[in-house]
């Protein structure tokens, strides 16, 4: 089977392993596991914030990240297809009780324009304020496109006029960082409050983070035990984090090349694959996951006429050409 559901479906390498089971550990609710203090001051200075803290899961790293920018009774604005909008199952609403109001990009970008015309100032009793705009960079729902940093930009300098928080949802910034060569600083001086994966591309088993200032982190780091997330010797975690930003970084560039294979299989202009995602509209949805099912190749649906496909560390430069052969015959008529 060659699997391209997701990239969170890859298995922690010998070599990772191996890293895991040498760690230092201690206990991190009393912040004295020194490889997860390790982890979290490596990663804040990689984005030029004050500090950092690991979390179990991207969608707790969001919510934790989200809430120090966002209070109840206040919105955040995001794109309509959002990771924080769409997959987290209402936890924003749920525990922190703010509310989402959102433009729509095909291509998951910002439209200053339409955010703009959505900003909402506090005047009082009347209308809910906002308090943040949330970017999703690189962008899932829409197929892994990555936001110019020029874009991202221009939105931090109309942010600071207005005073609005800006939060960068960077499952996925170790992909547009690889794909465009700008570096995570850059990313990390747009936004108040960053959330990363090390658990998708780079290929540990769980972990996030959430990057900040240090007063966000110290709230955050309330929060989490307060949400449950407060983890005991989990450096032997932290230590699969630090392995794949050692060696999983830079090898990005083959999942992107293996997915530009894969869109040129199924119809999609290679072009406009920025990274290891590739959405295919068909209105044969699943039947088409089916199919490919039964010949090997796993593939999800992320909407009614939707399908995604995506390229991993355990996908190999031999099964993404199976898995385009396979993908091809499928998606061509009469193949
Ligand atoms: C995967 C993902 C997350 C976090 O997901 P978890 O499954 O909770 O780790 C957040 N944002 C984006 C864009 C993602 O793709």
């Amino acid at each position: 089977m060659i699997d391209l559901r997701s990239d969170t479906l890859t298995r922690p390498t010998e070599a990772m392993r191996a890293a895991m089971a040498r760690a230092e550990v201690g206990d991190d609710v009393y912040s004295e596991d020194p490889t997860v203090l390790a982890l979290e001051e490596r990663v804040a200075d990689l984005f030029g914030h004050e500090a950092a803290l690991f979390t179990p899961t991207g969608s707790m790293a969001n919510v934790l990240a989200v809430r120090t920018v966002v209070g109840v009774g206040q919105e955040v604005l995001c794109e309509s297809s959002a990771h924080i909008a769409r997959a987290e199952l209402g936890a924003h609403g749920a525990f922190t009780g703010l509310t989402m109001r959102t433009w729509t990009h095909p291509r998951g970008q910002v439209d200053l324009a339409q955010v703009e015309g959505l900003f909402a100032p506090d005047m009082g009793p009347f209308f809910v304020p906002t308090a943040a705009v949330s970017v999703e960079c690189t962008h899932n729902f829409a197929g892994g496109a990555v936001l110019p940093i020029d874009d991202l930009r221009s939105l931090r300098a109309w942010a600071d006029t207005v005073g609005t928080s800006i939060h960068l949802d960077g499952a996925r910034i170790w992909n547009a960082h690889v794909a465009t060569g700008t570096p995570l600083r850059q990313y990390g001086a747009v936004a108040d409050v960053v959330a990363v994966c090390l658990s998708k591309g780079l290929g540990a088993p769980v972990g996030s983070l959430v990057i900040g200032s240090q007063a966000a982190i110290d709230e955050s780091r309330v929060w989490r035990k307060r949400m449950g997330g407060g983890m005991r010797q989990v450096g032997i975690l932290a230590a699969a984090g630090l392995h794949a930003l050692d060696r999983h970084v830079e090898r990005l560039a083959d999942d992107h090349a293996h997915a530009r294979l894969l869109a040129e299989a199924v119809g999609v202009d290679p072009a406009a694959v920025d990274t290891n995602i590739v959405v295919v509209e068909r209105d044969d949805a699943p039947a088409f996951v089916n199919a490919a099912a039964e010949q090997g190749v796993r593939v999800a649906m992320v909407g009614p006429r939707a399908v995604r496909l995506v390229t991993h560390l355990d996908v190999s430069r031999a099964d993404a050409e199976r898995a385009a052969a396979v993908l091809s015959r499928l998606a061509t008529p009469g193949g």
